[in-house]
């Protein structure tokens, strides 16, 4: 390990697309270039190309092709879900449910339609980020149209008791839709063994390309269209196809599902190690999210008295790509939502980092990081005013 080599533990911001999965999309940008709803031969190749894929995502998560829908991305998947549902069930009620630790594609879409007349109802988590079925329980009303909670969190790796809580709204006849964008590939998903009605997906986390994802619709569920304009997506979801990605899209998917025990086994060991060396090496180290609930490949940790942001740059310096829980490109260092939620206080929160480990990672790279990050984080402290209290704390005992 040279240092040199970049050592990535950021595969749920995304992953690198796999040299397979890029190989069956290159065809798709120059030779086999037809616009699917053309009829000459090329074109009939694209549609075929597009109807193959949306097999393979569906196999993928036991649904039938028929309930499966292209959208540019989880973003967009989440959006269709949330305000398609809002809009087309408005003469029943204008009462959403979701989670305060939801990825901003669902809480800021929740916003946006508190601001169109719609009630949200934010329900709260638990130490762990978890939520409790019984408070969704407790949520539901004669008015609520939409239940929407994650499956897996992005920050802490959390996993909800997702079927749980769409038994609850099967019951209540709620239409229950989930963000499994950070799930695929890591763990399985089954939309009729979670009982979901509604599943959100993005290529670019399970080694696909980006700007590419699904939602899935439950056969017989209704949902107003997002995207308005043209007949594609059997004229639910508009706009020319992005036929390169939705073919690689679709060999990932089947990829990721093939590979997925080895996958969390492999990323669950790594991240096992990497645990236990940062809390042999580093004082005042607390983990974050649940011990045992959680992504495979999920390390979120809070070093006291150090700030997230200044322990990333140290670590990109030697090469390694990690990331925080602060919203730090917003420009505002807000501390995370997520672990806000959790109850972590704002010096903890701001002191995280989030280590998501992938295929390509190894035990040469782990060891890599634990030789790095103690030094880093022992400097950081040096000049930390608020280890300088607690060390003057400590003395005074
Ligand atoms: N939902 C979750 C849980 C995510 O982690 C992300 C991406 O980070 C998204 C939604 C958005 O997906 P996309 O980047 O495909 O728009």
């Amino acid at each position: 390990m040279t240092g040199r080599e970049l050592v990535y533990l950021d595969h749920a911001a995304t992953t690198p697309t796999a040299p397979e999965v890029v190989k069956v999309m290159l065809p798709y940008f120059n030779e086999r270039f037809g616009n699917p709803s053309s009829i000459y031969r090329i074109a009939r190749e694209s549609r075929k190309a597009i109807e193959s894929a949306r097999e393979q995502v569906a196999r993928a998560i036991n649904a039938s092709p028929e309930e499966i829908f292209i959208t540019s991305g989880g973003t967009e998947s989440d959006n269709w879900a949330i305000i398609g549902s809002a809009f087309s069930h408005r003469k029943k009620g204008n009462h959403i449910i979701t989670s305060v630790i939801e990825h901003h594609a669902v809480l800021h879409t929740c916003a946006y339609l508190e601001r169109h007349g719609f009630d949200v109802t934010y329900l709260p988590v638990d130490q762990y980020g978890m939520v409790s079925p019984s408070a969704l329980e407790g949520a539901l009303s004669d008015e609520t149209v939409l239940v929407s909670i994650m499956m897996a969190n992005n920050e802490v790796g959390t996993l909800q008791p997702l079927a749980e809580c769409a038994r609850i709204c099967r019951e209540r006849g709620v239409i229950f839709h989930t963000d499994a964008v950070q799930a695929i590939g890591s763990i399985p998903v089954d939309v009729k063994a979670l009982g979901v009605d509604l599943l959100s997906l993005s290529s670019h986390k399970f080694y696909g390309p980006k700007g590419v994802g699904a939602l899935f619709v439950k056969g017989g569920v209704r949902l107003d269209n997002l995207i308005h304009g043209g007949a594609q997506e059997r004229k639910r979801r508009a706009g020319t196809e992005n036929i390169p990605g939705i073919v690689g899209m679709g060999a990932a998917i089947e990829r990721a599902v093939s590979r997925q025990d080895a996958y969390a086994r492999h990323v669950q060991t790594l991240r096992d190690r990497l645990y236990t060396g940062i809390v042999d090496r580093i004082e005042h180290v607390r983990l974050n999210g649940h011990p045992e609930k959680r992504l495979p490949g999920n390390l979120n940790c809070s070093f006291e008295f150090v700030e997230g942001e200044s322990m990333l740059l140290h670590l990109d310096q030697a090469g390694i790509a990690a990331s925080t829980g602060s919203a730090c490109t917003s420009g505002s260092l807000e501390p995370s939502h997520v672990l806000m939620a959790m109850g972590i206080e704002s010096t903890n929160a701001h002191g995280s980092l989030r280590f998501t480990l992938g295929e390509s990672n190894t035990e040469e790279q782990i060891e890599y990081v634990l030789e790095t990050l103690p030094p880093v984080v022992e400097r950081l402290r040096a000049f930390s005013p608020l280890y300088a209290d607690y060390r003057r704390s400590c003395d005074v005992q």
